[in-house]
C-alpha cells in the first residue's frame, strides 16, 4: 500500500480552508466566521449586517478553525506530500488576501522555532526521514529550486553573492524542471533546506522598502525534485513538490492606484485568474487546459494536470472589515474545488 492510496479516494484537485486566529488587539466580537462543521463546511456572516441576509455557506475537503495547530495541518497534508516519493508531482498553493496567513501556513513566523513550522520545512523533514527509512531498498536524491514571479518576471531566489554560503549545486538536472534556467541544489538534510530557505528570503528582500511590501505582491514557488532508483530492480522514478506562497489576492481599488502599483496589481489579478482558470479546467477534464496566460501556470505546467495533485489553502481573515474579500476569496476556491 503507497502513500498515494491513502489519499486516492480525494481526487486530483483538493481545497483546504484555513482560518487564521484574531490578533492580539482585534476586536474578536465581529468575526465573519459563524460556523465550521466536521466536514468541511463553513458558514460565514457580515457582522454588519442583521438577520439572515448576510450569511453564506461554503463546502472545502476540510475546514481548519483558528485554534488548528501547524502539525494539525500538516498531518492533513503529509500523505499528499509523500506521494512525491512514489514518483507523483503535487503542487501545495496558498491563496488569500495579504494578512490572511499563506506564509504562515507555508513557512511559519520563524523558521528557527520547530513547533511552528509551516508546510514546507515539515514537508522536507518528513522526506528526509522517509527516504533514510527506505534506503536499503531505494536510493534517493533531493533537489531544491526557488523563485519569485513579480511582474510576470521568474527571479532565482538561490543565486548566492560571494558574502553567502554556497550550495552546491545538482550536477544532473532532473527532467520536468519548474523553471530550468534557475539553480538547483542537493540537499541531504533539513538544516541545508533551512540554510538555503534563509538565502531565499535574504533575496527576495532585494530591492523592496520593506520585505512585507514586495512578498505580498509576488509569488514565491519552492520545488523539491526527488529523485529514486530502486537498487533491486534498477528501475527509477521522479516526483516533485511545488511549495507556493501566493501574491496577495486582494482587489485594489483602480481609482487610488497608479503607475508602479497599478501595474503590480494588473499582474497578480492576471496570474492568479490564469491560475484559477487552469485549476477549473482541470476539476471540469475539460480537453483545453489554458496553461499559457501566465508565468505562474507556465512555470508549474508540467505539475498541473495529468497524474499530478493539487492542494489549494485557501486562507482567511476572520475580521469583520475583511468580509467582502473573504466573500471573494471563498467563491474563488469554490469555483475550482
Ligand atoms: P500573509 O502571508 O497571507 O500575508 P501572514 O502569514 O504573514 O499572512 O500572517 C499575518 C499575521 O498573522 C502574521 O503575524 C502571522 O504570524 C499571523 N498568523 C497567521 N496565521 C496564523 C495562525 N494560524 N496562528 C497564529 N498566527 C497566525
Ligand atoms: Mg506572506
Amino acid at each position: 500500500r503507497t502513500c498515494e492510496d491513502e489519499f486516492k479516494s480525494l481526487g486530483n484537485i483538493r481545497v483546504y480552508c484555513r482560518i487564521r486566529p484574531f490578533l492580539p488587539g482585534q476586536n474578536k466580537k465581529l468575526s465573519t466566521v459563524d460556523y465550521i462543521s466536521e466536514n468541511g463546511e463553513l458558514l460565514v456572516v457580515n457582522p454588519s449586517k442583521q438577520g439572515k441576509d448576510g450569511h453564506r455557506m461554503f463546502k472545502f475537503n476540510k475546514v481548519f478553525g483558528p485554534a488548528a495547530s501547524q502539525e494539525e495541518v500538516f498531518l492533513d497534508t503529509r500523505p499528499l506530500i509523500r506521494s512525491v516519493l512514489d514518483g507523483y508531482d503535487v503542487c501545495i498553493f496558498a491563496y488569500g488576501q495579504t494578512g490572511s496567513g499563506k506564509t504562515y501556513t507555508m513557512s511559519g513566523p520563524d523558521a528557527l522555532s520547530k513547533e511552528e513550522w509551516g508546510v514546507n520545512y515539515r514537508a522536507l523533514d518528513d522526506l528526509f526521514h522517509i527516504s533514510r527509512n527506505r534506503r536499503n531498498t531505494i536510493s534517493y536524491d533531493i533537489a531544491v529550486q526557488m523563485v519569485e514571479i513579480y511582474n510576470e518576471q521568474v527571479r532565482d531566489l538561490l543565486l548566492s553573492n560571494g558574502m553567502q554560503k554556497k550550495y552546491p549545486l545538482c550536477h544532473s538536472q532532473p527532467n520536468g524542471l519548474a523553471v530550468p534556467d534557475a539553480s538547483i541544489h542537493s540537499v541531504k538534510s533539513t538544516a541545508d533546506v533551512l540554510g538555503l530557505m534563509q538565502l531565499g528570503l535574504a533575496n527576495r528582500a532585494v530591492g523592496a522598502t520593506a520585505l512585507n511590501e514586495r512578498s505580498s505582491r509576488s509569488h514565491s514557488v519552492l520545488s523539491v525534485h526527488v529523485r529514486g532508483l530502486d537498487m533491486e530492480t534498477g528501475a527509477s522514478l521522479r516526483g516533485t513538490l511545488h511549495l507556493v506562497d501566493l501574491a496577495g489576492s486582494e482587489r485594489v481599488d483602480r481609482s487610488e492606484a497608479t503607475g508602479d502599483r497599478l501595474r503590480e496589481a494588473q499582474h497578480i489579478n492576471k496570474s492568479l485568474s490564469a491560475l484559477g482558470d487552469v485549476i477549473f479546467a482541470l476539476a471540469q477534464k475539460s480537453s483545453h487546459v489554458p496553461y499559457r496566460n501566465s508565468k505562474l501556470t507556465q512555470v508549474l505546467q508540467t505539475s498541473l494536470g495529468g497524474q499530478a495533485k493539487t492542494l489549494m489553502f485557501v486562507q482567511i481573515n476572520p475580521e469583520a472589515e475583511s468580509f467582502s474579500e473573504t466573500v471573494s476569496t471563498l467563491k474563488f476556491a469554490e469555483r475550482v474545488s
